[in-house]
Parts: C-alpha cells; sequence; structure tokens
C-alpha cells in the first residue's frame, strides 16, 4: 500500500492551482510524531508531502520515523528550502526528493506565485545531488499554461541526471479547489503526446511506465473514463494534517479513521473504511493522480511489476519508436470525444502575495473542508 503524509497544510507557495496556502494548519495541532510512529511497516512508496514539509520543524524526525516503514520514502516539496532537506539526504541518500517546477524560469514562477522559485530549486536539486541524492526530480502539473514546455522541462531534467513526474489538473479536497477546469482540452491533450514517445525512447523502464502514466493523463484531460479502476483505501490512503485518514485526496466522503485516536488496524478493519470502499468502487471520477494511476497499474498478483495492459501497451510501444515508427495515439484515444469544460480563469499570485490568517476554528472534518464538490471528470 502506498501512504500520503500530509504533514501541513502551511505553504509558502501561492499556486493558482492549489489553495491549500490559503488555509494553513496550526502547527500545534498537526499530526505528531507519536502519531506517525503508530504506522506499522511495509508501505511501499511512503510520501511526506503538504502543504510544504520543509515547514514543519520536525521534519528530520518525521523521516527518522516513517523511513523503516516503506520501501520508498519520499518527500513532496516546492524545494524553496533544500538546505532543510540536506542532512536528511546526507543520512537517507535513497530518499526520494521531487520538488515542484511548472516549466521555465518565468513560467514555473508566475504559476506558482514564486519569486525566485525556479532558481532556488534547480539549485537546491543540484545541492542534494551533490550530496549523494540517488532518486531527485522534479514535479509538473499540466495544465494550459505551461503544456508546450513539458517535454522541454523533462529534457532539462534528464540532462541533470534528474527525473520528471508529471501530474494534472485536479479538484480536490487536498488542493481546496473545485474550478480547476482546462481552457482547450484538446490542445493540452495534444500536446502531452511528445513526452509519451520521449519517455518511451529512454533507455529507463520506470519512464516506459510513466509514458503509460501520461497515456492516462491524456484520457483524463479529455474528460475521459479513467483506464485502470482506482483502488482508493485498498491500494494507497491519505492521512490529512489533523490525524485523519482517507481513502483517496479527492473526495470529502471517504474516510477511514483517525491515527490520533486509533490504532492502523482499527483503521482498516472500521466500518468507516468498510462504507468507504463501497463508495470508492462506485465511484464516478475519473481522477488520475500519480497515487491513484501508480497503484492501479500494479499488478495485483506480484506488486512490485505491472499489470498485464500497461505492460502490452508498453513493450508494443517502446518496440515500435525503438524502430523509428510513431506511436497512433488516435489507435488508443477517442480525441472526436472531448467532454465541455467551464471556463474559470486562473490568477497568478506572483505579483500579489496576499497574507492568509489562520482559522483555529475548524474542528470537524466539514468545518475543514467546506468545499463538497469535486468535479474531475
Ligand atoms: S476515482 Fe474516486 S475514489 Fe479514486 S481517487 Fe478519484 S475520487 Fe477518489
Amino acid at each position: 500500500m502506498d501512504l500520503t503524509v500530509i504533514s501541513t497544510f502551511r505553504c509558502n507557495s501561492r499556486c493558482q492551482m492549489c489553495y491549500i496556502w490559503k488555509n494553513p494548519t496550526d502547527p500545534r495541532q498537526e499530526v505528531s510524531i507519536e502519531t506517525l510512529a503508530k504506522l506499522p511497516g511495509g508501505f511501499d512508496n511512503l510520501n511526506v508531502s503538504g502543504g510544504e514539509p520543509t515547514l514543519r520543524r520536525d521534519l528530520a524526525e518525521i523521516i527518522d520515523v516513517v523511513y523503516p516503514k516503506a520501501r520508498i520514502t519520499e518527500i513532496s516539496s516546492n524545494g524553496l528550502h533544500p538546505e532543510k532537506i540536506l542532512p536528511i539526504i546526507k543520512k537517507y541518500p535513497n530518499v526520494k526528493v521531487r520538488f515542484s517546477l511548472e516549466g521555465d524560469e518565468i513560467t514555473s514562477d508566475r504559476i506558482r506565485g514564486e519569486e525566485g522559485g525556479f532558481q532556488t530549486k534547480v539549485a537546491g536539486l543540484r545541492m542534494l545531488q551533490e550530496a549523494g541524492g540517488t532518486d531527485l526530480g522534479f514535479a509538473f502539473v499540466i495544465q494550459d499554461e505551461n503544456v508546450d514546455q513539458l517535454t522541454r522541462t523533462y529534457e532539462f531534467a534528464k540532462r541533470q541526471g534528474f527525473e520528471l513526474a508529471t501530474s494534472t489538473l485536479h479538484n480536490a479536497w487536498q488542493f481546496y479547489k473545485n474550478d480547476n477546469y482546462f481552457y482547450d482540452r484538446l490542445k493540452v491533450a495534444r500536446d502531452v503526446e511528445g513526452i509519451v514517445t520521449e519517455m518511451l525512447k529512454s533507455g529507463k523502464v520506470k519512464n516506459w511506465f510513466r509514458a503509460y502514466l501520461n497515456l492516462g493523463l491524456i484520457e483524463k484531460i479529455l474528460g475521459h473514463d479513467r483506464l485502470i479502476p482506482c483502488t482508493a483505501g485498498r491500494d494507497f490512503a491519505f492521512i490529512d494534517p489533523w490525524s485523519d485518514v482517507w481513502a483517496c485526496n479527492v473526495r470529502s466522503d471517504l474516510p477511514m479513521g483517525n491515527l490520533a485516536k486509533q490504532s492502523w488496524e482499527e483503521i482498516i478493519g472500521s466500518k468507516s473504511t468498510c462504507d468507504t470502499l463501497g463508495k470508492v468502487d462506485a465511484c464516478k471520477q475519473n481522477c488520475w493522480m500519480v497515487t491513484t494511476a501508480r497503484t492501479a497499474m500494479r499488478s495485483t498478483i506480484i506488486p512490485q511489476a505491472p499489470k498485464i495492459g500497461p505492460m502490452m501497451w508498453v513493450l508494443k510501444n517502446k518496440l515500435k519508436v525503438s524502430m523509428g515508427g510513431k506511436i497512433n495515439f488516435d489507435d488508443y484515444i477517442d480525441y472526436s470525444s472531448v467532454k465541455p469544460t467551464p471556463r474559470v480563469e486562473r490568477i497568478s499570485f506572483l505579483d500579489n502575495r496576499p497574507k492568509v490568517k489562520l482559522d483555529k476554528e475548524r474542528h470537524t472534518p466539514d468545518e475543514r473542508y467546506p468545499l463538497k464538490e469535486f468535479e474531475n471528470t
């Protein structure tokens, strides 16, 4: 099972597609080391994310606690404080680190509302590389404003020995957003094709399967059904800053329990989890985020191996591009079917970095997540 620990909702970025930064948590209420110590071992990918995890003063201790519990420990950061991750990498060089990067300097800083962000995170990742980090990369959220830079950003990362993880616009409780819509679905979808081909040309097996993941992103962008059904609550879960455990980070009606009050075993066996799993089976959303896609792509028999469908697609198309052929995307994707999308402008907060106030009166999940509808079709 994969687990994401959303360690805080505090964030020093001002992104246009994620409003976590408008909803900071009180550090005194954030999931504690003692609570995280209750997690059992045996997770596959355990991601410490946020908000911005480097704003947690105890990030190094969090990693000390979760590191032995997972095959892969990951930190998802905006990269604005790489020096806070340096001692972690010196101690655990194989901790996976992803810094958010949304294209070139002007575009990334504008989308993320980060003055000087691009330079800081690029230099920061190099610093971690020099310190011995072995699994370093950028994470890119595909949207209308940066999709034309996607393949270039992949090449940029590759030249420096970094990975590139991709995702796209979603509406979700985690992001406090229900108005992330594409302006031009067809154009964005077509522009993703380039990275699919480039990843298949790569010598790394990991990139071949990322190519399939990006194929799924094309379907998501067009508003089509998921390539593979979702396995939220079974193969992945999220812990929010108040220690509440959720099947996914999208629907706020999929609770499983609370790790501060219950043991992990109680949560997994609870009625709440049982009810939630029923709702997951009937879920009509077609999210396709790294966590939801990666876990869905895994074999149910050998978890380290892919399912037959993705494997066959990868082998067939890897062979094709290796022989100089082109992938005919229209064989796989119905481009004639594009879901309508309202045009909701996204605002850059680069030149207008609003101050945010801590709301201490959020005692229940309902108060913490006032948005109830999240459309991901
Ligand atoms: S498909 Fe449904 S259950 Fe799965 S991540 Fe999306 S909202 Fe959650």
